[in-house]
């Protein structure tokens, strides 16, 4: 078995499959799926959103040959909509001996008992994500997440609830929303800010989003993200959702490996600086202010400021320029 405790550097990657794109919940906040793009759900086309089981099987081929690959992901969308798919990928990484982690919505775990019988087929998840906050709750009862947990508990799976804040939320409001839902140990919880990407920009209010985007580096930039269709992105955040050729598209899988990709992380200069200073410092470097509301928006969130930075070419450029001085 690889071991996932070693991932601490940026050769040790965790990738993550976007199984789909697809979800029974429609979150407010959710960036699966950029707002523009959602007509093509409503069409009921999952060529452009679901892996094929042929991608899985060739994907994971890849994984098989690239050891910075350390551990791999599986997150949607909704990973349990598509649960044929789910079982198929995990097949075929316990094949390969690499350790998986799984995120979704618990929509499932209608009582303790169910979320029971649908955990025990991944007993050797090394960390499943329950996603739960009043976004959620909407949609998705938070006592389901309550009940996954427990289930999750008592399988000895190890798991981390994943919340997201708005303007007004406090992790202590928020404990308290947790406690009275019947989930007490605050240490469970993993608390992020809500962000203008995706849905959210299209369906919350701009008063809604917290205004704290300090320089800090991003250190999720060491999960390489696949989706269907084979493109691979350098993060897990807006990445996959900005149109073109950006500095955060890796390459597709279809032609080049996932060896000749990774090496992106060590060459690609956007990159570099994006994990040790971070996208507000690139930002910086520009010497620009936001011409609108909306650039406003993008700056208060690390992944609305990629955006900024990276759906334009010609900020591109100038950035090219920057870091070559740099
Ligand atoms: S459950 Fe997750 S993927 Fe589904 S709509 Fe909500 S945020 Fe998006
Ligand atoms: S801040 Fe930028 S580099 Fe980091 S996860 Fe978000 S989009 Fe990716």
């Amino acid at each position: 078995m690889k071991n996932p405790r070693k991932l601490n550097l940026m050769e040790h990657l965790t990738i993550s499959f976007l199984l789909t794109r697809r979800c029974n919940a429609q979150c407010r906040h959710c960036g699966a799926w950029p707002s523009k793009d959602k007509s093509k759900l409503k069409s009921g086309s999952k060529t452009a959103s679901d892996f094929t089981t042929d991608e899985i099987d060739t994907y994971i081929d890849e994984i098989e040959k690239t050891p910075e690959i350390e551990a791999v992901g599986l997150t949607g969308g909704e990973v349990f909509i598509v649960k044929p798919l789910l079982k198929k990928a995990v097949d075929r990484l316990r094949e390969i001996d690499t350790p998986y982690t799984i995120v979704t919505n618990a929509f499932w775990a209608k009582s303790i008992d169910v979320a029971k019988g649908v955990l025990k087929d991944f007993t050797d998840c090394i960390g499943i994500g329950f996603s739960a906050d009043s976004f959620h709750d909407e949609f998705i009862p938070v006592r389901n997440v309550v009940n996954a947990v427990k289930a999750a508990e008592s399988l000895n799976i190890p798991y981390l609830v994943r919340a997201t804040m708005k303007v007004g939320d406090t992790e202590e409001s928020m404990k308290q929303w947790f406690e009275n839902a019947g989930l007490p140990d605050i240490k469970v919880i993993q608390f992020a800010p809500v962000m203008y990407i995706g849905e959210a920009t299209e369906k919350m209010n701009p008063e809604e989003f917290p205004n704290k985007n300090p320089a800090v580096p991003c250190l999720s930039l060491r999960t390489p993200f696949i989706m269907p269709g084979g493109d691979v992105f350098a993060c897990c955040g807006e990445a996959a959702n900005i149109e073109g050729k950006h500095p955060l598209y890796l390459g597709n899988l279809n032609e080049s490996s996932l060896t000749t990709l990774i090496k992106k992380y060590d060459t690609n200069p956007f990159i570099i600086a994006l994990y040790t200073k971070g996208p507000r410092a690139l930002w910086e470097l520009l010497n620009e202010r936001p011409a609108a509301l909306r650039d406003e928006l993008l700056l208060r969130s690390p992944c609305g400021t990629c955006r900024l930075l990276f759906e334009d070419g010609e900020r591109i450029e100038r950035l090219v320029k920057l870091l070559d001085v740099e």
